[in-house]
């Protein structure tokens, strides 16, 4: 079940992705005919009837996970649309997606498809987008920054102000520097991949900043005393979660305390 709904001259749907106990927020925003990530191919049936009802001149994905961009090779043979993405992602596109059976569970697979290296301005009739490098939650992601808005089009670099799992291709460090980066901006609102539309963004940006920042300074103490990252992650996160076992540790908060 697909909603639809509208902030400003932003369309939104949204759609849950469901299994293996959890339950997945998508959101997708097409603003001025510009739409930013196809969500998965899970979400394909309603999604297409939502992409067949609007305008859709040009597709920006802001990286290749399968959640993003899993209808992107549907959007290229029916609608025709350049699809922008990263460009050292485009080799990844360009072959059929091979994910474990968890993630093909909940989120479906991604077919193959031909995109085009992101330019650094997207502009449609009434808005401009900057596209900005923000590695950390995968080494080539994008976020999109329309200045005169105060939007910033986040994929998955925001998604909550704390983090207690991280993916096996996330890197802190990098998302430190990313989210340091984006924060020189002028922005108020963030409009997520999974959390939807976010007043106050700058705000809840800064705060996610403070908290790996912190962590990040707790690990290290840790690390000085001798503890070994694995031990560290059973101190500050004592709580085993299945999501750790099911996804064969692809996701688990160790991935967190290793990269920070
Ligand atoms: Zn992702």
């Amino acid at each position: 079940m697909i909603n639809i709904s509208k902030y400003k001259d932003i369309i939104i749907t949204h759609g849950v992705c469901s299994g293996i106990g959890t339950k997945m927020n998508v959101y997708i925003y097409l603003v001025d005919g510009l739409l930013f990530d196809t969500g998965p191919s899970a979400l394909q049936k309603d999604t297409r009837e939502f992409f067949n009802r609007q305008v859709i001149e040009k597709v920006a994905l802001t990286h290749v996970h399968e959640d993003h961009s899993g209808l992107a090779h549907w959007l290229q043979k029916n609608k025709r649309v350049p699809i922008y993405l990263h460009p050292e992602a485009i080799k990844v596109a360009e072959r059929k997606g091979k994910y474990r059976l968890y993630r093909r569970f909940i989120w479906g697979g991604r077919e193959p498809f031909d995109p085009q290296a992101m330019p650094e301005v997207i502009r449609t009739e009434r808005y401009v987008f900057n596209a900005i490098d923000t590695p950390g939650h995968t080494e080539f992601h994008h976020v999109f920054h329309e200045k005169d808005q105060g939007w910033l089009i986040t994929g998955d670099l925001y998604v909550g102000r704390k983090l207690l799992l991280a993916f096996y291709e996330e890197n802190m460090i990098q998302m430190i520097a990313s989210l340091e980066k984006v924060l020189q901006l002028d922005f108020d609102t963030i409009l997520c991949s999974h959390a939807g539309v976010v007043p106050k963004g700058k705000e809840k940006m800064r705060q996610k900043l403070d908290f790996l920042t912190e962590l990040q300074g707790k690990v290290r103490e840790l690390r000085a005393k001798g503890l070994t990252d694995g031990e560290i992650d059973k101190i500050i996160y004592p709580q085993k979660r299945a999501v750790k076992t099911i996804s064969g540790g692809e996701w688990s908060s160790y991935n967190i305390i290793h990269t920070i």
